[in-house]
């Protein structure tokens, strides 16, 4: 019986320390060899290494000797920033304890408070640890965060450490074997695992990392998907340690994978239940949702012609991150490319990133948007992302958004000028406590339009960095969108129509209506480019005109021809404003349409 097992998984606000943590567990229990061992050997994603972030769970099994016994300790270090929540979720389902980690020079943040009620709900043992210790900060605020934190949890037994330096982490081992259970293990029953996460191998297909709750699978044993009634191969299955390590056998209590053989990644969900093909009417594990995207934005090659090699680099990249969506789309002047759900704007970025530079795909990705759920009166409720697919307005009865429930935790020095930013996010006020003398948690709620673009980076300026948030969706809410249309030279552009809310129709449209100046070519004379809801010009610029100085060759004293030589330009003007139609060309549209 394998009784001396503990799984753990490590939780808490982005940079407050867990990869680093997770480290020293490697370095300790000898898991990772002394020579391979480098900074947050977790991160192994190249973007996850530059960018200092956690991006994809992770586990690792390692083997600790404590009073003359063995324990395997299977640990998953998480992301911390909040669009991978989900992630946190699923880890969290999947062990039986969490190390709660809190930077003792930041306190808690909004991510700790989101990741532990995460973790209470799924009735998990909780150790709180203050890290960062070694530094100066962390010793001046000790007290103060020990009392924020014991507040929280209602735990005085707070272990103190430096992830970095190693001091007292050997404690937090003992702390895991001593304060998280054993695993429940239910050997005779037939197989039963839950897919935490996915990875793709392109030999050995789909990974399904598992956590065993009941029997055991032997190698080449065939496997069934319960929720998806499909059975499958089971070509390879192990331990990670956090490289794929394979076994004869994986049991109740332990975590592994299990190699599917499988390319289509929608077999393969996180949440499904594995079992033997021999007890396919075994009981799936409950509990778990999918994951949602929140924001959606265009995806378009750059190159028409490169569509397929889109096509082609999208599967791969979903094979190994399901958590984005996509679905084919055309464009009027982009072409083919797709419709993409995030998590969040991080994850945005993230693909963004992801597919230029593990695929060299180059694309254009248009600005992010969320779903808008229309009442019509023929087709009842229609979603959608874009201003193109809005009903026409003798069709529509009215238009909702999502909204977020959202966490700030500030300094309270900071809070009369955060809620002057969330009054300008259309956000409804809910409550305000303190956290602790200095600190305060508000809570707001706010449509998920207003906080996805640029309102981290607002609340951080105003804040001067000290303030952290995190959201939650919450439900859809009437909204009073209108369609903003643009015009060059009276011509409308379907293309270039935005969804904004009315209050902010006039300022969204002035400034597209600049950069759109500031990127089309100068014309021979000035033209109007302008804004307007439903026919009404609510704004107007003009494209600069260059004029041609006709009369440069002249020179003296001579008016009447000077004159003269002005007024056929001006007729020659009008001839041509007649017919004229603006072409915008393709690298403006880019350029205006692409995110900033
Ligand atoms: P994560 O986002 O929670 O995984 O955080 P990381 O482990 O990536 O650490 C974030 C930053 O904090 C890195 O620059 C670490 O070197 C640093 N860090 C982590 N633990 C300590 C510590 O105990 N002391 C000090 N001084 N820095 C630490
Ligand atoms: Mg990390």
């Amino acid at each position: 019986m394998s009784i001396n097992i503990r799984n753990f998984c490590i939780i808490a606000h982005i940079d407050h320390g867990k990869s680093t943590l997770a480290d020293r567990f490697l370095e300790l229990t000898e898991t990772v060899p002394k020579n391979k061992m480098k900074e947050q050997v977790l991160d192994q994603m190249d973007l996850e290494r530059e960018r200092g972030i956690t991006i994809k769970l992770q586990p690792v099994r390692m083997e600790y000797r404590h009073e003359d016994k063995e324990y395997i300790l299977n640990l998953i270090d998480t992301p911390g920033h909040m669009d991978f929540a989900y992630e946190v979720e699923r880890s969290l389902a999947a062990v039986e304890g969490a190390i709660l980690l809190v930077d003792a020079t930041k306190g808690i943040q909004a991510q700790t408070l989101a990741n532990l009620r995460l973790a209470k709900d799924q009735g998990l043992v909780i150790i709180p640890v203050l890290n960062k210790m070694d530094m100066p900060a962390a010793q001046v605020n000790e007290e103060k965060i020990r009392q924020e934190v014991e507040d929280l949890i209602g735990e005085d037994n707070l272990l103190a450490i430096s992830a970095k330096q190693g001091t007292n982490v050997e404690k937090v081992l003992e702390e895991v074997i001593k304060r998280i259970p054993a695993p429940k293990v239910i050997e005779s029953s037939a197989f039963k695992a839950l897919i935490f996460d996915s990875a793709y191998d392109s030999y050995k297909g789909i990974l399904a990392y598992v956590r065993v709750f009941e029997g055991s699978l032997k190698k080449g044993e065939k496997i069934h998907l319960v929720n998806m009634d499909k059975n499958s191969d089971s070509i390879e299955i192990g331990h990670l340690i956090p490289q794929l390590d394979p076994q004869n056998e994986i049991k109740a209590g332990e975590m592994g994978y299990v190699a599917t053989g499988l390319k289509d990644s929608s077999l393969v969900k996180v949440g499904e239940t594995i079992t033997t093909a021999s007890t396919p009417k075994t009981k799936p594990v409950e509990g778990y949702r999918e994951s949602r995207p929140l924001v959606f934005a265009n995806i378009f090659p750059s190159e028409m012609k490169s569509f397929p090699h889109l096509k082609d680099n999208m599967e791969k990249l979903h094979l190994n991150d399901f958590s984005f969506e996509f679905t084919p789309t055309n464009h009027a002047i982009l072409g083919r490319g797709f419709k993409v759900g995030f998590l969040g704007m991080l994850h945005l970025e993230i693909v963004f990133e992801r597919l230029k530079r593990e695929y060299g795909t180059k694309i254009i990705l248009t600005s992010p948007t969320v779903i808008y759920k229309t009442q019509t009166k023929k087709k009842g409720t229609v979603e959608i992302s874009s201003a193109q697919d809005l009903p026409d307005p003798n069709e529509l009865e009215g238009i909702s958004e999502p909204w977020a429930n959202l966490e700030i935790i500030t300094p309270a020095m900071y809070s009369s000028k955060i809620h002057e930013l969330l009054k300008q996010a259309r956000g409804i006020f809910k409550d305000q406590r303190n956290l602790s003398k200095d600190d305060l948690l508000i809570l707001y709620e706010a449509p998920v339009a207003e906080i996805i673009e640029d309102f981290l980076d607002n609340l951080k300026s105003v804040s001067q960095g000290y303030a952290s948030f995190s959201y939650e969706p919450s439900t859809y809410k009437p909204v009073d969108l209108v369609k903003i249309d643009y015009a060059v030279v009276s011509e409308v552009k379907p293309s270039l129509s935005k969804l904004v809310h009315r209050d902010k129709a006039y300022r969204v449209a002035r400034d597209f209506l600049l950069r759109l100046k500031d990127s089309l070519p100068a014309q021979q004379f000035s033209q109007a480019l302008q804004a307007k809801i439903g026919g009404k010009v609510i704004a107007r610029e003009d494209i600069r005109a260059a004029r041609k100085d006709v009369t440069g060759a002249l020179y003296g004293g001579d008016y009447t021809r000077k004159a003269k030589l002005l007024e056929k330009q001006k007729k020659g003007k009008k001839k041509l404003l007649a017919h004229a139609s603006v072409k915008i060309p393709e690298e403006v549209y880019l350029k205006v349409l692409k995110r900033k």
